[in-house]
């Protein structure tokens, strides 16, 4: 990699210093087609040797760079005898070939890199998409149609292009804004994408301003670059792990993230203020649409973010029970409702035995096995509309509505059961672990008295010896099982 931008550096120099000499076209434009023509071997290479898993989305930018060589050896020659093709030349229709494929192989990385659809990027590259798309519409496509003198081949010819730009750089937000490894391939590729669509937008403004201001030799070094920065993405090694699927969707939204979108949404009544001041016919109907569409995607988004956090508060991070303030609520709900119908409220109190020995024999992350597993099968033995929650370290609770004494207890037994039955894998050895559980069931329940009430039932339980169920009814008589 070091050897190719060694080369890639000489070349973009010997590019530049040879047009400034005027050597004729053919010798100053002679480095710039060694870097077109190396490219698509450089990314061969890279891939043959660092054998990433999955490398149908390098081959794809091996065949782009192969268009793009023949195209650029079709320009040349075109230069050279000047030779006057209707628009789209034969280099258009490979440059567009080039086009496609890089968004091809963009869009299989982000695929790859995705868990599912990572839904919340996608709408963030919407957001983008919509702003750009906006921009490109109104400062360039407008223009370029209304042009009275352009035929309607020249027009479509020369419309693809932005398009082309448009969608790569969408990808390309995509790709940035995505799941996935951060590392120096990314980069290189980001780097290359964004160094392409910069020389595009500069062939597109001096298009638009009638008028060549910067110079054929440095649009070729920024094009030398770009290829170069690909290249080099396929020669890192990280290309290994470029590609591997991340585990998790970023579901948050980090101060970057939500100033490039804050920039995205005032797009649409910025570009209508701006074409206010030059005096442009306002668009109306696309800028009010280009804002409802916004506004509708920044819902979604909202939507989706709090969705997560009301998820995160309600479920506990170690077993995936729901949490204890999402019990208190659901218990002084369903007292309530008992309170007007009269049925009955169940609540279990569960603590695990003896559980310091395991954390002082096999560790604290052991313990944390332990409680993982003891929760997966609390839950799994509790019936649907029963609500288990983590109390609080080893302390569980379950919330039964419609739930008699008779039925509290079964259940009990059988929650207690499901954890002493099976003995627990720790650290290849098989660990027998218990639970003891008090039992608290009233018709006209109140939240603290009831939690009292199972509590004391579990000490109880404690008392009595543990790994069994105690219940306490309103009768000052206990029932053991
Ligand atoms: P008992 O049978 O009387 O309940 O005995 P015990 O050892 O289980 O006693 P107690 O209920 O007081 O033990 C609570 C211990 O649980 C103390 C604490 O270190 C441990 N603990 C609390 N939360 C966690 C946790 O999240 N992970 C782990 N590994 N340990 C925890
Ligand atoms: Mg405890
Ligand atoms: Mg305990």
């Amino acid at each position: 990699m070091i050897a190719w931008l060694g080369v890639l550096a000489i070349s973009i120099v010997l590019r530049v210093v040879l047009e400034a000499q005027e050597f004729p076209y053919l010798v100053a434009v002679a480095p710039y087609m060694l870097i077109s023509f190396a490219t698509p071997v450089a990314i061969l290479v890279g891939t043959l040797r660092h054998r990433p898993p999955h490398r149908a989305g390098w081959f794809l930018l091996v065949a782009a760079q192969v268009f793009y060589a023949a195209a650029d050896t079709v320009t040349v020659v075109d230069e050279l005898f000047s030779g006057e093709f209707l628009e789209p030349t034969p280099a258009d229709l490979l440059y567009f070939a080039y086009y496609l494929l890089i968004a091809a192989a963009v869009l299989l990385f982000i695929r790859r890199r995705s868990p599912g659809w990572d839904i919340p990027s996608m709408i963030d590259a919407l957001i983008v998409a919509v702003s750009a798309g906006l921009i490109t519409w109104v400062f360039v496509l407008q223009p370029l149609t209304s042009d009275s003198e352009l035929p309607l081949n020249a027009k479509l010819t020369q419309s693809a292009y932005p398009v082309l730009d448009l969608m790569l750089l969408i990808l390309a937000v995509r790709l940035a804004m995505g799941t996935g490894t951060r590392g120096t391939v990314l980069y290189l590729l980001l780097g290359s994408l964004v160094l392409m669509l910069s020389v595009d937008t500069v062939y597109l403004v001096q298009n638009i301003l009638d008028g060549g201001g910067v110079s054929e030799a440095y649009l070729d070094a920024i094009w030398m670059a770009s290829l170069g920065l690909l290249g080099a993405a396929a020669l890192h090694r990280g290309v290994r792990t470029f590609d591997l699927r991340s585990e998790h969707v970023v579901l948050d939204a980090s101060p970057a993230r939500l100033a490039v979108l804050a920039v995205a949404v005032l797009m649409a009544p910025g570009v209508q203020a701006l074409v206010w001041l030059l005096d442009w016919p306002l668009n109306i109907p696309l800028i009010s649409g280009s804002c409802a569409v916004m506004f509708g995607l920044v819902m979604t988004r909202m939507a989706g973010l709090v969705a997560v956090q009301r998820r995160a508060a309600v479920t506990d991070a170690l077993t995936g029970l729901r949490t204890r303030r999402y019990f208190t609520d659901a218990l002084s709900l369903e007292c309530r409702r008992a309170g007007r119908t009269g049925h009955g409220v169940g609540l279990l109190v569960i603590d695990v035995d003896h559980f310091k020995r395991i954390n002082d024999g096999y560790g604290h992350p052991a313990g944390d096995q332990v409680l993982r597993e003891v929760s997966h099968r609390l839950a799994a033995a509790t019936r649907a509309g029963a609500v288990v929650a983590r109390y609080g370290g080893e302390e569980f609770v379950v919330l039964a509505p419609h739930t008699g004494p008779e039925d509290l207890l079964a259940l009990a037994e059988r929650l207690r059961s499901a954890v002493a039955d099976l003995p627990i894998a720790v650290d290849d050895e098989l660990l027998g672990v218990t639970v003891s559980i008090g039992a608290a069931a009233e018709t006209h329940p109140e939240p603290d008295a009831l939690l009292r009430t199972a509590d004391e039932a579990l000490y109880a339980a404690k008392a009595a010896g543990r790994n069994r169920s105690v219940l306490v009814t309103p009768s000052p008589t206990a029932t053991a099982a």
